[in-house]
């Protein structure tokens, strides 16, 4: 039944139970995003000071190296972030095709 998995979902972030993910990049705001559905706080612990508008800052120093994500990873990253496609297009992500068979790369620049 698939209003089970709601009625799980809202027990049990009625427990007053909080999580603490530590690091806010790629890997903590997914974990963040999916600890969201059971716990009622998440709060996300960085050592770094995020910029407002996109930007490199010194906890991720790959982040000027470019990278590409792979077309397999949008249905997810879109479940957990819906629009989340649009708006790194909107931020300046490039659009690209690579690989024998043509598929989609974003890059961020
Ligand atoms: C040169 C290079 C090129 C790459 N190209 C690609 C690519 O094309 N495609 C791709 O998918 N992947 C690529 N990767 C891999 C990708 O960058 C990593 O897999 C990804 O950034 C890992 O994410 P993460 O959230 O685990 O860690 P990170 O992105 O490294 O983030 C770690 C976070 O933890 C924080 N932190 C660290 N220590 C502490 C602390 N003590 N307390 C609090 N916060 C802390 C940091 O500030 C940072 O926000 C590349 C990596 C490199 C180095």
């Amino acid at each position: 039944m698939d209003s089970s998995n709601e009625t799980m979902t809202s027990i049990q972030k009625n427990t007053g139970r909080y999580a603490l993910v530590i690091g806010g990049s790629l890997a903590g705001l997914f974990a963040a995003r999916v600890l969201a559905d059971y716990f009622d706080m998440v709060t996300i612990v960085d050592r770094d000071i995020f910029p407002v508008t996109p930007d490199h800052r010194q906890g991720v120093p790959q982040s000027y190296h470019a990278h590409g994500l792979l077309a397999t990873a949008f249905p997810i990253i879109e479940q957990f972030f819906p629009g989340i496609m649009n708006d790194l297009r909107a931020d300046g992500a490039a659009t690209a095709r690579a690989g024998a068979g043509g598929s989609h790369c974003y890059i961020g620049c």
